[in-house]
């Protein structure tokens, strides 16, 4: 029932001409591609260029900021209607890298959330556990509270428009992916909370990626879990190559 989206976070890597490379050789490779939705997430400075580059394309472009503001003296900021007006149609939120490095509280999240979901944005909504959190006995607790402080405020309409993103961060750019047991358990458990927070039939149409050193040797196994309905693609989706066989996975169970 639920499309699968695979989605790539460049995070801060290519030049312009690198992203558009990129993203042209992609588009050939995955030209066969319907029932999966790709996205990329380059760096802002190259979302002009690869939105020239996607003409035609199946491929859609997403952001990996925004400020949740329209306009304003907000020195180097980047507003969402102006991630619209360069061709995005999705923002990643709550990444693990801006919560740890550059101190984003789920409140500021929340405000980003709402901001992009007004400008007709698609939120790509991110949360996930330390491996001290983990390791504590308190990943329900964290997930709980990133869900219910993140979501705040939402009507069921909205939480349906929005993607959300299981990265544990202890998976993050580390080689070790979590294992299918605990991405199913845990996208299952994120699947109660948002039933918990508007309904079932919301919880059962809202789009759970798993995100944390997914590669194309382990794609196949972790879209074999029914609630794991696609991946938010760091390290694997800088080549062409690796990303289009993620694409192209294949379920099967481990
Ligand atoms: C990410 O940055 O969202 C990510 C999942 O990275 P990686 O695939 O490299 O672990």
């Amino acid at each position: 029932m639920r499309t699968p989206i695979i989605a790539g976070n460049w995070k801060l890597h290519k030049t312009v001409d690198e992203a558009c490379d990129l993203v042209t050789a992609l588009s050939a490779q995955i030209a066969e591609v319907s029932d999966v939705e790709v996205i990329v997430a380059p760096v802002f400075t190259s979302l002009a260029g690869v939105a020239a580059a996607l003409k035609g394309s199946k491929i859609t472009l997403a952001a990996q900021n925004c400020f949740p503001e329209p306009q304003g003296a907000y020195t180097g900021e980047v507003s969402p209607a102006l991630l619209k007006d360069v061709g995005c149609s999705a923002v990643i939120v709550g990444h693990s890298e801006r919560r740890q490095l550059f101190g984003e509280t789920d409140t500021f999240i929340n405000r980003k959330v709402k901001a992009l979901l007004e400008a007709g944005l698609q939120p790509i909504f991110c949360i996930g556990e330390t491996l001290d959190e983990r390791e504590g006995g308190e990943m329900y607790d964290v997930l709980q509270r990133q869900v219910h402080k993140g979501l705040e405020g939402l009507s069921s309409e909205q939480m349906q428009k929005i993607v959300i993103a299981y990265e544990p961060v202890w998976a993050i750019g580390t080689g070790k992916t979590a294992s299918t047991e605990q991405a199913a358990e845990a996208h299952a458990f994120i699947r109660g909370l948002v039933s918990g927070l508007f309904d079932n039939v919301t919880a059962e149409a809202v789009r759970i990626l798993y995100g944390g050193s997914v590669k194309p040797d382990n794609v196949d196994a972790l879209m074999a879990e029914a609630d794991v309905d696609g991946a938010l693609v760091g390290g694997a989706s800088l080549k062409a190559d690796d990303f289009a066989r993620i694409v192209r996975f294949k379920p099967t169970k481990g």
